[in-house]
């Protein structure tokens, strides 16, 4: 099987770019999200199924990585290069893009969790006009 677009990871810009994406009819696009595969409804955990879990973004609960990072003062800037252009495209390989948090070029004094969802939308919208 053959798709137009991969998306790999549906967090806040992954499903943000599958949702934009995939509104137009005849494009085809695979949403691949890490984890246990959930063919349909009925077979989702109840506490999936039937929305908000208060413990989800705990330490160990049951669907969270569970993977930390450290950013102190002490520590001074942290050198992340960026290997995108301005449409999330990785330079170098064809057909590839980054569009998640990883891509801003700074530290935020936002709500990252939308200006991560922003991406996704930008992208999208480079994707629908060719950039
Ligand atoms: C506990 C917690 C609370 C937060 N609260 C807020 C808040 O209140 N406000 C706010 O603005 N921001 C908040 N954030 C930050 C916000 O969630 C992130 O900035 C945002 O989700 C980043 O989006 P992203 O698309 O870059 O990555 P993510 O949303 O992390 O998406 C990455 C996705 O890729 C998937 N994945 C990973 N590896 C693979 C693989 N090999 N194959 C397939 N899929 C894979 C992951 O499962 C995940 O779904 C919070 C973060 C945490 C952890």
């Amino acid at each position: 099987m053959t798709y137009d677009v991969i998306v790999i990871g549906g967090g806040s810009a992954g499903a943000t770019i599958a949702t934009r994406l995939s509104e137009a009819p005849e494009r085809s696009v695979l949403l691949l999200e890490a984890g246990p595969d959930y063919p349909d409804f009925d077979l989702l955990p109840d506490d999936l199924k039937y929305g908000y879990a208060p413990t989800a973004s705990e330490m160990g609960a049951p669907r969270n990585w569970s993977f930390t990072g450290i950013g102190t003062p002490e520590q001074g800037p942290i050198a992340v290069p960026r290997g995108v252009d301005q449409y999330g495209r990785v330079r170098g390989v064809e057909g590839l893009r980054v569009a998640d948090a990883s891509i801003m070029p700074d530290c935020l004094r936002a709500n990252t969790n939308l200006t991560t969802i922003m991406i996704g939308e930008r992208i999208a919208a480079f994707i629908d006009h060719g950039c």
